[in-house]
């Protein structure tokens, strides 16, 4: 049954994912309601990095003026040993288009540019999803209120622990991140960086990334440490890193609510769709941020359904055109994904060979088919 193509989507969740999908389809004069289960954004203090390709897809869906005020803009990697001893730079401004440049801002701006032109109306919070219901020709979800709303289509934006999903497919196991065994983001004075900075020893990593005066950080345990969810029972693995970290590290343990502990989950399904349900975003395949894409797959998800249900009369049938066309980059991410996981695994010595000459290469063969916008691809 063909459904009316002016009829509302219905959207699960109000992080990147649901109101990238929000904004691409009012661009497409299409009507949506976003039900977001809390009120402001949960982790509002903490940043996110956005490569070039976020970047694109964010001046596809009419933010490119709004990005130049926003956040710290990043034009150089720098890796490093846990002795600081540099193995590899990359020189970003030169690798991504004048278009492209990569950015860090905080993820309450990143939300509060999504929203940006939107109705009020589109997005209503503190309206937790308990329930879906399919038929011919819409969804039903009812609401943790009591209350209910119904739709044409209904896309599942509620993240790695969806909702949505465990009604469309059952329970799924989420994976676990070969890379870390634990890991915590957080924000700190920044102690003199000046581009994206990361140090990998033999048991953690810790990255760092300028933004705004400040740094965004993400210290994470990986080798054959015990699992922990405590920062400071964990602090020893980084005693012979370089002065930045171990202040770094000293001045977020002095404030421990402002350390952000995040577990690394993975979702890998074979199917993101069934008749009017559809997944975006970490509900269909939250990968570790190896290489920083949850938040630019998600946005590529939008852009591209919101052209489909744009341009397809009939919604019922739009979820295999959908994953047809995302499947192909956001497996190129989890491949490229695994295989950096599995060379942090490697012993300290061959690491320290391989990478100079490896981490580079990696880099360019995990970017490089990202340079061309989703809509081009
Ligand atoms: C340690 C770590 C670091 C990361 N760093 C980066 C980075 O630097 N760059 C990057 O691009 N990505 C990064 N990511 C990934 C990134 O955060 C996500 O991939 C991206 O934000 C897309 O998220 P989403 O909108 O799909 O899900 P979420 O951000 O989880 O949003 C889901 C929303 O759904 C709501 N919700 C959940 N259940 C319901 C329900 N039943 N009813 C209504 N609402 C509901 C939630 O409240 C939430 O607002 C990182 C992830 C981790 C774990």
């Amino acid at each position: 049954m063909t459904s009316d193509p002016t009829d509302r989507v219905l959207i699960v969740g109000g992080g990147v994912a649901g109101l990238a999908v929000a904004r691409a389809l009012h661009r497409r004069n299409v009507p949506a309601l976003v039900l977001e289960r809390c009120s402001g954004p949960g982790d509002a203090g903490l940043a996110i990095n956005l490569p070039g390709n976020a970047i694109r897809a964010l001046a596809e869906l009419g933010l490119a003026d709004a990005l130049v005020r926003a956040g710290t803009a990043i034009r150089h990697r720098s890796y490093r040993t846990e002795r600081d001893r540099t193995l590899f730079g990359i020189d970003e401004g030169a690798f991504w288009d004048a278009d492209a440049q990569p950015r860090c801002m905080r993820r309450a701006d990143l939300l509060h540019l999504l929203r940006l032109g939107l109705p009020d109306e589109t997005v209503r919070e503190n309206c937790g999803v308990s329930a879906i219901r399919q038929d011919e020709t819409g969804v039903t979800v009812e609401l943790a209120d009591g209350t209910s709303e119904r739709g044409s289509l209904l896309v599942g934006a509620d993240g790695v622990r969806s909702t949505v999903r465990r009604a469309l497919f059952g329970e799924t196991a989420l994976g676990a991140a070969v890379l870390a065994r634990a890991s915590w983001r957080f924000m700190a004075p920044n102690p003199g960086i000046d581009g994206w900075t990361l140090w990998s020893g033999r048991r953690g990593l810790l990255l760092l990334i300028p933004v705004e005066g400040e740094a965004y950080g993400w210290a994470a345990l990986t080798g054959d440490v015990p699992e922990s969810s405590d920062l400071a029972a964990a602090a020893s693995v980084f005693g012979s890193f370089p002065r930045p970290v171990r202040e770094t590290l000293a001045s977020i343990l002095a404030r421990p609510d402002s350390i952000y502990h995040s577990p690394l989950e993975e979702v890998r399904i074979p199917r993101w769709s069934r008749g009017r349900v559809l997944l975006v975003g970490d509900a269909a395949h939250a990968t570790a941020p190896v290489w920083a894409q949850g938040a630019a797959m998600a946005l590529e998800d939008a852009l591209v359904l919101a052209g489909l249900l744009a341009d397809c009369p009939d919604w019922g049938t739009v979820g295999e055109t959908y994953e047809r066309l995302r499947r192909p980059r956001v497996e190129h991410v989890q491949a490229m994904k695994d295989r950096v996981s599995r060379s942090a695994r490697l012993p300290g010595w061959l690491q320290r060979r391989l990478l100079p000459i490896v981490g580079p290469k990696s880099y360019r063969s995990t970017y490089e088919p990202l340079r061309q916008s989703v809509l081009q691809a």
